[in-house]
């Protein structure tokens, strides 16, 4: 703190320091350590055990001379490693893309984004993000300096997009559009496939980029997922963003992966050359080597996650005032504590007390305020002692 004020004295504290400084995680997390009987709902982590396979993999790896594992990889990814990606999108989202040409090794989804933003992102560009929407996401675009616009995600309507009002959002200024499904932080997959094919439709037309942050896309739990990928299979308005960190519970590992045009795709690797040089390389030969077996894990996962999913929403539901659309998708609900409690941060302050933490819905935008998100990833949880506990503090 006085590191802090000594630099904002002398005028240099960036604006990046000073936004990191508002995040409530570290609080949150400081608050979760002083008080270990607080059940944690708040933070986005997959909260069941990674592959027993993959870990078995990564020791062996991590302990053969012979091969030495250890070394920096090529900044694009280990070629087996690509070639099992293509494979996976094939499998999970129907989807072609070339090993050698489209596809890029990530630390994690998160180095995907930066990167992309990084190299196509200039200060007053104008960009269009959902709200409520993955926060940490508009803390990178912020920092490139441009014009953020943002579309709804409706509350009454499951947290899904009106489409009408993205297309008419996109006009010809208008240089990226995000769209994170299934969406971080309120479970809906937002748009459907007659939705994407519109939207594609226009960004081809107006040449609009459109993110299509796909890292929660394993875990659906109605209907088949919609990829945007298939809608343009040559990449050339299309950015696909895929993280192994949620799917495999693996979040500390750092591999996730980007889906591009040949051309943004060589821009990219050029500037993670100087941010990372390579994604951390265990991860990467553990996963081209696993990869390939992964199906059953992620079956089993599913069901957990949406058995956990539905006796959720069916107990907050039965709360008098709460609202609570089912997720369909990834692993967190938004419902609506309004009728009880307009502000969402008064309303953490006030569970935190009866013991749960959760995360304010005004964190994620306007549209998120009178809501709180709640993860329901935990292997663990015990549905009845969580809720419980909410209904206790708010009916008390
Ligand atoms: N996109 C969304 C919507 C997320 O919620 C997250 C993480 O919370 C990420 C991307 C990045 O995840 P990672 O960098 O761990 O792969």
């Amino acid at each position: 703190m006085e590191e802090l004020s000594r630099g904002r004295a002398l005028g240099k504290v960036t604006a990046v320091i000073e936004e990191s400084e508002r995040s409530p995680m570290g609080t949150m997390k400081k608050i979760m350590q002083e008080n270990p009987d607080i059940v944690n709902m708040s933070i986005g982590e997959a909260n069941f055990d990674p592959p027993a396979e993959l870990i078995d993999i990564a020791c062996r790896l991590s302990a053969d001379k012979v091969n030495r594992r250890s070394l920096y990889t090529s900044t694009r990814g280990l070629p087996p490693l690509r070639q099992a990606i293509a494979r996976y999108m094939k499998k999970t989202l129907g989807a072609d893309a070339d090993p050698d040409e489209n596809i890029l090794v990530t630390v994690g989804g998160t180095e995907a984004l930066h990167l992309a933003i990084k190299v196509l992102v200039r200060p007053g560009d104008k960009v269009l993000l959902p709200n409520p929407g993955w926060g940490a996401l508009e803390g990178l675009m912020r920092r490139q300096g441009p014009e953020i616009l943002y579309y709804p995600l409706r509350k009454a309507h499951a947290w899904t997009v009106d489409t009408d009002a993205v297309l008419q959002a996109m006009h010809a200024g208008v240089k990226v559009l995000v769209v994170n499904s299934p969406s971080n932080p309120t479970g809906a997959m937002v748009v459907d496939p007659a939705g994407w094919a519109r939207i594609m439709e226009k960004a081809k037309e107006l040449d609009i980029f459109v993110f299509s942050d796909e890292v929660y896309h394993v875990y659906t739990y109605e209907g088949p997922f919609v990829s945007a990928v298939g809608l343009d299979p040559t990449f050339e308005n299309l950015l696909l963003i895929d993280s192994f960190s949620k799917a495999f519970a693996v979040m500390g590992w750092r591999i996730g992966y980007a889906v591009a045009h040949p051309w943004l795709i060589r821009q990219m690797d050029v500037y993670k050359e100087t941010v990372s040089a390579c994604t951390p390389s265990i991860a990467q030969w553990a996963f081209a080597e696993y990869l390939d077996s992964c199906d059953a894990y992620l079956e089993q996962r599913r069901a957990m996650l949406k058995d956990n999913m539905e006796k959720m929403v069916a107990r907050l539901n039965a709360i008098p005032g709460v609202f609570c659309p089912k997720a369909q998708g990834g692993f967190y609900l938004l419902p609506d504590f309004s009728a009880l409690e307009p502000s969402s941060v008064a309303m953490v302050e006030k569970l935190l007390r009866g013991g749960v933490a959760t995360a304010p819905g005004a964190a994620f935008g306007s549209m998120g305020e009178g809501c709180l998100r709640l993860l329901f990833s935990q292997e663990w949880l015990d549905v009845d002692k969580v809720v419980s506990r909410i209904e206790k503090t708010l009916t008390g």
